[in-house]
């Protein structure tokens, strides 16, 4: 079939780093770990280059977050494009925080509460673009209707965020590569507010690591999924109608973590090892997608973990992904962000 015509002028995969602003500075910023900006495309460690699409430094605000990898997700999603946002990263770097930032502010109605993540943000946008489009071309008659899940990946399997009686559910393909998770709670919405109150309800149930100090690492992989249908009538035209669907997917991944001193033990517990596990077959994966020739559709390892064969009509094919890094300012932490900032590089 004739490869559809990119619509949105962006590329499959945008690789952005953030760094997380120091947790207690020393007074003299020894413990500082400097990642410089050496050109629009390209960031530096010391004399080690790392090619990326974009760059937020420990001052960036979760608005210009949103300015630079939200805005252009909404245009590809109205575009038709499956579009995502994963966050991958050490745990403490800020990936959920990111993300969705603190469930306060989520219900907080001032619009200029500053914390909000890029989820809550890219909702309220995405609404008002979709109500403007309505009110600006009624000629064009286009309806939308949005559907949401929730999801966790925990100890490869598929648990439901929205109702804890699904669990390890499990996976179909259907017609087209679209994936499929059966039983999995769907909810409609159409509000900025629906979004949270799912966001809210799903969030609170998330698997954090039973068995280590640090309540705060989470061991599982939490995506939460938008699913767009848009049906344009033309009346101009004799009523001409179409329909478009794309999936929005954003993608809040368990930290990776190198030798946690804070661990219980030191030996690696079955969730971190499952943990492991799926963080690399995703970076196997995207490191496949990155090569030029595109590789064919049937040797790309979607099937090695739970959370590659979820996101398979998410990565790859005609969709656009941007993968935000997430990295300490601390220097004691260098070999972590060294490993994300790798991780990106494969991705590209
Ligand atoms: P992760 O999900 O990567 O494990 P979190 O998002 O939970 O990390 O962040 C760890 C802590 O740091 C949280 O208390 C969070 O509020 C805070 N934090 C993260 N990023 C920022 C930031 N850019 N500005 C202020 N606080 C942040
Ligand atoms: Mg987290």
């Amino acid at each position: 079939p004739a490869q559809q015509k990119p619509a949105d002028d962006e590329p499959a995969v945008k690789v952005v780093v953030r760094v997380r602003p120091a947790v207690s500075l020393p007074v003299d910023g020894k413990d500082l770990f400097f990642v410089r900006r050496t050109s629009p495309d390209s960031i530096a460690v010391g004399d080690r280059a790392f090619a990326v699409d974009g760059f937020l430094d420990d001052r960036a605000s979760q608005e210009d977050v949103f300015q630079q990898v939200g805005v252009p997700m909404i245009h590809s999603a109205l575009a038709g494009f499956n579009t995502s946002l994963v966050c991958y990263g050490q745990s403490g770097t800020g990936k959920t925080y990111t993300m969705w930032g603190p469930l306060a502010a989520m219900f907080d109605n001032r619009s200029d509460r500053a914390d909000r993540g890029a989820v809550p943000r890219f909702f309220r946008s995405l609404f008002s673009q979709i109500q403007g489009n309505q009110e600006s071309s009624p000629e064009k008659h286009t309806s939308y209707q949005c559907r949401c899940s929730f999801l966790e990946v925990f100890n490869e399997q598929i648990n439901d965020l929205l109702d804890p009686s699904q669990r390890n559910l499990q996976i179909r393909e259907t017609t087209g590569n679209g994936i499929h998770v059966e039983n999995l709670t769907e909810e409609y919405v159409s509000t900025v507010e629906d979004v949270n109150q799912i966001l809210m309800k799903g969030l609170s149930k998330r698997k954090i690591g039973a068995d280590s100090m640090n309540l705060k690492n989470s061991r599982s992989h939490v995506i939460f999924t938008c699913v767009i249908e848009a049906w344009s009538k033309d009346l101009s035209s004799n009523g001409f109608s179409s329909s478009k669907t794309s999936k929005i997917t954003f993608v809040d991944l368990a930290g990776v973590d190198i030798d946690e001193s804070d661990g219980a033990g030191k030996n690696i517990t079955r969730e971190e090892r499952h943990v492991k596990k799926s963080l690399s077959s995703l970076g196997k994966l995207v490191n496949i997608l990155s090569e030029e020739p595109k590789p064919q559709e049937d040797e790309l390892p979607y099937s090695q973990s739970r959370l590659t064969h979820v996101l398979k009509d998410t990565l790859g094919g005609n969709s656009r992904a941007t993968f935000l890094c997430s990295i300490s300012s601390e220097h004691r932490y260098r070999s972590e962000t060294l490993s994300t900032l790798r991780f990106g590089e494969r991705a590209k």
